[in-house]
């Protein structure tokens, strides 16, 4: 057996290889690093995935947040919803611009976040909401939306770990992850569903406006060469990293399948044990499984996971300290107890390896040692 790793990036590539070379080759003999063809392709590549949204590359997912917020006009005085279970990157960005995170608890079952701590956080300095796509699913955009629209409230979509993920609602509201919102932004980091060979991020925008705007941001505010019209950033995905995404978003679907067929093995091995909650499935979100979570009932996930390391296992905490716990973010006011979700969720989740490689003989095994190890210290 193949030793098991979180996520396996050299068999993922091995198979294509030759396409991947190519790509590569193809840019070293245009030598056309920064921008040009590449980066417009593949821009135009994905926006045809995300049913013609405007795409603009940046340099990485935590930048598209950035000038997304930026895009929006958000800095100073101004306040923006964001979950405490998340990655730190969209509270991070918002406390960047001088703007301050107003946080909010998670449902336990999505870990996405809970639509009614959304309207006891909204006051007159709201200026938007972020919803953060954990794991592979859209947060309940429906809700989301409508409590947006009353209070003409911009939604800001981070698909880092759901690009492709589809949201469908009772009513009519439906589309991709990132283009429902009035702006979303996503990731290419190795590990994430669709990851280059280095950081790539990008904000998609169903609005022509912000996207110019955006565009503008990540060129240093310039739309115009050497006139800058704007504060900006210097944010580009490169030539390279463009070519090696337009090779793997072809694979996009089939890596989709790949992670659905693993995530399925996994309910069936854990059937009947009852040391574990399987991931629950969101009914009006597929899920391009990001990660596969599941939540322990009795046993602690630091304790788990120190088990599974001595035979070799890899599993993750994501996330083991919510946000508002965190040293960097003490001046915001909370303390423990304030989202009991999220703090009980940061103790008993754990993220068992999930990628496109992943053979049935590995899940057995990494099932069976999991049911050994929790057993032992439930
Ligand atoms: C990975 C991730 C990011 C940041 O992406 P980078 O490309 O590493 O900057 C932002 N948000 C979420 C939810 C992520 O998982």
């Amino acid at each position: 057996m193949k030793r098991i790793q979180m996520v396996d990036l050299e068999g993922q590539t091995a198979r294509i290889r030759p396409q991947i070379d190519e790509a590569i080759a193809r840019v070293l003999d245009s030598s056309k690093y920064i921008g040009g063809e590449e980066v417009s392709s593949f821009a135009k590549e994905l926006s045809e995935e995300l049913d013609g949204a405007f795409v603009i590359p940046c340099a990485n997912g935590t930048d598209a947040l950035q000038i997304a917020l930026m895009s929006l006009g958000i800095g100073p005085g101004d306040e923006v919803i964001v979950p405490t279970f998340t990655f730190i990157s969209p509270v991070e960005v918002i406390a960047l611009l001088g703007a301050k995170p107003v946080l909010v608890d998670v449902y336990p079952d999505s870990f996405n976040i809970n639509c009614e701590g959304v309207k006891e956080a909204i006051t007159d300095l709201t200026k938007a909401i972020v919803a953060v796509h954990l794991f592979g699913q859209c947060a309940d955009m429906g809700k989301l939306m409508s409590i947006a629209e009353k209070h003409n409230l911009p939604i800001i979509e981070d698909t880092a770990q759901s690009l492709t993920s589809i949201y469908c609602d009772e009513h009519s509201l439906s589309g991709k992850a990132g283009t429902i919102g009035k702006i979303g932004t996503t990731s290419f980091f190795p590990s994430k569903n669709l990851g280059c060979f280095g950081d790539g991020g990008a904000i998609i925008t169903r609005s022509e406006e912000l996207a110019a705007e955006c565009r503008t941001i990540t060129n240093h505010g310039s739309k115009i060469r050497y006139n800058h019209s704007s504060v900006g950033v210097n944010s580009r995905l490169n030539a390279l990293q463009a070519a090696i995404l337009r090779v793997k978003l072809r694979e996009l679907e089939d890596y989709n399948k790949r992670r659905r067929e693993a995530a399925l093995r996994y309910d069936n091995l854990l059937e009947g044990f009852d040391g574990v909650a399987i991931p629950q499935r969101n009914k009006r979100s597929s899920h391009v499984y990001h990660q596969y979570t599941v939540k322990l009932k009795g046993a602690n996930n630091a304790q788990i996971q120190n088990e599974l390391a001595t035979e070799d296992i890899p599993v993750a905490i994501y996330y083991p300290t919510p946000i508002h716990l965190q040293p960097a973010y003490t001046s915001l006011g909370y303390s423990e107890g304030n989202f009991p979700v999220s703090e009980k969720l940061s103790k008993t989740v754990l993220s068992l390896p999930m990628h496109t490689e992943l053979s049935a003989t590995q899940q057995e095994h990494i099932v069976d040692r999991l049911k050994a190890a929790i057993t032992k210290w439930t």
